[in-house]
């Protein structure tokens, strides 16, 4: 192997491997010394380009999509000229933030290092994205570093806005305010629930597309386990899930168990509330109330004792501000057409995870099926054949309702009708489907999916249960 080493500036270095011999090279890089992405929307400054650099294929985000592309693009082509784009040095399994916050798992049980997931036969970019220039095929750094491409894979996941939320960025994380939608907060969340000796706990749902559905309300359902096993605790508590949404899920059948599931554990549900503030020196949550037509008719508000939270999510700002943006959309989701994963007026680029405008549940399970299709479609463009792979819309949102059960709801996202990779029907808490979400999908996470796998779920679709 042979490596060279460019120095971009005083305090960068990106290294580059031998790109005579490439299938045999080891993924090697660095850029270093920019702030790391920070999960709130701040303006970025594009810096002067210092260094220009060029792959065939560059992938901005090396999350759960970015890895599990890059390997299935290997698996197919070993020869491919790959550069990964992320400043992060750890990559999170973030589905298990809902465990840490239920005290299942630590938080160091959902982390690896960077280093260690992203395939070798890569260059890791280790820099912040901070502009997109498709008319000119570049992604710009925040070191400065122009990377030019023949192909883009952009998956830089979501954008959590905190800041939409009057209050929330001063509170959370202290005097009973959390969220598992981040690293920094999932294990307060236990330390709440743990400590919790009753009163009002509050569990809200915001009124942005987010990523995994569920995620808001299986945390509850775990509190409310944990509540009960504490003499007299769930006696001296309310405990209330409140959404602007009219349905406890999106999919009516699993809704319907749902809400089978909240009268059983006498949770008290109130629709069309969306969350505007938090007053920390009260402790009250305040609300605004809609009607059926999404108008504003009223502002509640409700004290708390603990309070997880939802928080509003869009996508980076990186491409709301850039021209592979939905053109007028506020949420600014990568424009990308819902079958091929090709962007709609720009043919070299691709986009899925989270940050797609793909109208389905965002899920890492969606991004498993995502993934192969990008790949193939890719490796199709490439070779100037159609694109004839289509994502159909599959997610699986499991859906944890008490320490020993779990609803295995996979869906198709696109006609919102159940699907089941199992020969069982999947409109049922059980027990086994528990095991499968605490110990199964993690280990698939990191030794299958993130490597290239096939979906297990294709090794037996003869046995698998169809409504
Ligand atoms: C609490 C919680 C529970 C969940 N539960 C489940 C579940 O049970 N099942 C399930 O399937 N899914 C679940 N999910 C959702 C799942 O984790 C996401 O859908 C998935 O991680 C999205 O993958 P992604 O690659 O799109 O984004 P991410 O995995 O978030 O990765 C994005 C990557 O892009 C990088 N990046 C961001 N901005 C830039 C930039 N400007 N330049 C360069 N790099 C950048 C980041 O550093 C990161 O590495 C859950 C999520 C949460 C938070």
């Amino acid at each position: 192997m042979v490596t060279k080493y460019i120095y971009s500036s005083s305090q960068s270095i990106v290294t580059v491997s031998d790109r005579a011999n490439p299938s045999q090279t080891k993924q090697t890089e660095m850029v270093i010394s920019t702030p790391q992405q920070s999960q709130t929307p701040a303006s970025a400054t594009v810096p002067a380009i210092n260094k220009t650099v060029h792959y065939q294929i560059a992938i901005l985000g090396g999350g759960a999509a970015g890895i599990a592309t890059a390997s299935l693009l290997l698996k197919r082509d070993t020869s491919l000229d790959i550069a990964i784009i992320d400043p992060s040095d750890q990559h999170y399994y973030q589905p298990g933030w809902t465990l840490t916050g239920g005290g299942v798992f630590r938080i160091e049980d959902t982390v690896k290092q960077q280093r260690d997931v992203i395939p070798q036969q890569t260059t890791w970019i280790k820099d912040r994205a901070i502009k997109l220039d498709p008319d000119n095929n570049a992604v710009i750094t925040a070191a400065g570093i122009q990377v030019k491409y023949d192909y883009l894979v952009i998956c830089p996941g979501i954008q959590i806005d905190w800041h939409l939320i009057q209050g929330l960025k001063e509170s959370i994380g202290k005097d009973g305010v959390t969220s598992n939608y981040s690293a920094d907060f999932a294990p307060y969340t236990w330390e709440l629930i743990r400590k919790f000796a009753g009163g009002n706990a509050l569990f809200t749902y915001p009124n942005t597309p987010i990523k995994c559905g569920g995620a808001p309300q299986k945390i509850m359902y775990m509190a409310d386990d944990a509540f009960r096993s504490r003499s007299g605790v769930r006696q001296r508590s309310n405990v209330m899930f409140l959404t602007p949404a009219n349905t406890m899920f999106s999919v009516p059948e699993y809704s319907a168990l749902l809400d089978g599931v909240v009268k059983r554990r006498e949770i008290e549900v109130k629709f069309r509330h969306n969350l505007k503030a938090i007053q920390a020196d009260t402790k009250t949550a305040i609300f605004e109330i809609f009607d059926n037509n999404g108008n504003v008719i009223d502002r509640v508000s409700y004290k708390y004792d603990m309070i997880h939270v939802a928080p509003p999510q869009s996508a980076p700002d990186l491409i709301k501000q850039s021209p592979l943006a939905i053109p007028n959309n506020p949420y600014g989701w990568v424009d990308v057409d819902k079958y091929t994963l090709q962007h709609n007026r720009y043919p070299n680029v691709f986009g899925l995870g989270d940050a797609s405008s793909l109208p389905t549940s965002k899920t890492a399970a969606a991004i498993r099926k995502q993934a192969p299709i990008v790949a193939e479609n890719l490796l199709a463009l490439i070779g100037s054949k159609p694109l004839l792979n289509k994502y159909d819309g599959y997610t699986c949102c499991p859906l944890i309702t008490g320490y020993d059960r779990t609803i295995m709801a996979e869906f198709n996202g696109y006609n919102s009708v159940p699907l089941s990779s199992f020969p069982l029907n999947p409109i049922k808490e059980r027990w086994i489907m528990w095991k499968m979400k605490t110990t199964a999908l993690p280990w698939i996470y990191w030794h299958r999916m993130l490597k290239g796998e096939q979906f297990e779920g294709d090794y037996i679709k003869f046995l698998q249960w169809k409504k």
